[in-house]
């Protein structure tokens, strides 16, 4: 009998198409909405790989019943959704998409800084609402990026490719990690700095750690206290490092002047969510790696690391 392969989004055919040759698979039908709980469970029991989305939880319940399983390929650079203590002890490898999905992110998360600074969603509301009657002074005024600090949380790869951008704006950039990055400051020009005084000292903060159990509401209200009130904050990192009520409440007293969000506590969120009925916080629906190149480019990732582990050799990226 042919190894079993679950995907648990629909993708598109040619993506799985190399993988149909030799295995048999079997995709969840619906682009749009995520595979239910109990059709994830059934079809893991007898999945040698499985290709999971980060909507869909990996954790001990699944893998415990899940006695072929070999590998789970995570179409993510994050990898919050899975249990890797109960992965490891049921000896499956876990693998996510890192790298390929590096600049487009900084991409959008520089897009969204951008957007956020100079208003440009409202802008396009403004017009299109046919508010436009005349050139005015300070229409729409929002704040200049250019020369300013730009502190970032968590600075990895893309932490560094946002790093590299703003560089080119002639930003001063601040970054805060657990460990230093000597080489990240010397080739890049970054500078550390505590958690403190980055969040005091930044213009831009912006969040691009993992989510853990350490970085879990790493901002409270303390936090956005700490900040500047001219102060926008920027999260393409996962929302639960993040609490929302904490983060409404300093936008609505004026203790930061801004927000720029792709994630959210839980997602995903409906139209009545209290941070999207806020002008000063520009939303939009977890797309920080969505090009079609690089989406392609993860599918691709996660279809070799598959092929790597069910014919017994080391897949490209391994979650260590
Ligand atoms: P990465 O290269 O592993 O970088 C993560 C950085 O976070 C590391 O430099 C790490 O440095 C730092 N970090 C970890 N724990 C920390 C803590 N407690 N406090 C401060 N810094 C901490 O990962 P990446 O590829 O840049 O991706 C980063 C995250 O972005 C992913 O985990 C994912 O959740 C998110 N992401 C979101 C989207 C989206 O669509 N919005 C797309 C891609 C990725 P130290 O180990 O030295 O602390």
């Amino acid at each position: 009998m042919k190894p079993y392969i679950y995907i648990t989004r629909k993708l598109p055919e040619y993506v799985i198409a190399p993988l149909q040759k030799e295995f048999e698979v079997e995709m969840w039908n619906q682009e749009d909405a995520p595979v239910p709980r109990d059709t994830l469970l059934s079809k893991a029991e007898k999945a040698s790989a499985l290709l999971t989305m980060l909507s869909d939880k990996v954790d001990q319940e699944l893998l415990q019943n899940a006695a072929s399983l070999k590998v789970v390929a995570n179409l993510a650079v994050g990898y919050d959704n899975i249990d890797l203590e109960a992965a490891r002890k049921n000896g499956v490898t876990i693998t996510n998409t890192p790298d390929v999905l590096t600049e487009t992110t900084a991409d959008l998360t520089f897009a969204l800084l951008m957007a956020t600074a100079r208003r440009i969603v409202e802008a396009d509301r403004y017009i299109k609402e046919g508010k436009w009657k005349s050139w005015s002074p300070l229409l729409l005024a929002g704040m200049d990026i250019h020369h300013k600090t730009l502190g970032i949380v968590g600075m990895g790869s893309i932490g560094e490719a946002v790093a590299r951008r703003a560089k080119g704006f002639n930003m001063d950039v601040l970054y805060h990690n657990r460990s230093r990055k000597p080489e990240a400051e010397q080739s890049v020009g970054v500078r550390y700095a505590s958690f403190d005084e980055l969040l005091a000292q930044s213009d831009f903060v912006v969040v691009l750690a993992p989510l853990t159990k350490e970085t879990e509401g790493m901002f409270q209200e303390d936090q956005f206290n700490k900040m500047k009130e001219s102060a926008i904050f920027i999260n393409a990192a996962r929302g639960p490092i993040v609490n929302e009520t904490a983060l409404e409440k300093a936008l609505k007293m004026g203790e930061i002047a801004g927000a720029g969000l792709d994630v959210f506590e839980t997602e995903p969120v409906n139209k009545e969510h209290p941070l999207l009925q806020l002008n000063q916080v520009v939303a939009i629906p977890h797309i920080g790696s969505s090009s079609k190149e690089t989406r392609h480019a993860m599918m691709a990732l996660c279809v070799e690391n598959i092929f790597s582990v069910l014919k017994g050799d080391q897949p490209k990226t391994a979650v260590k």
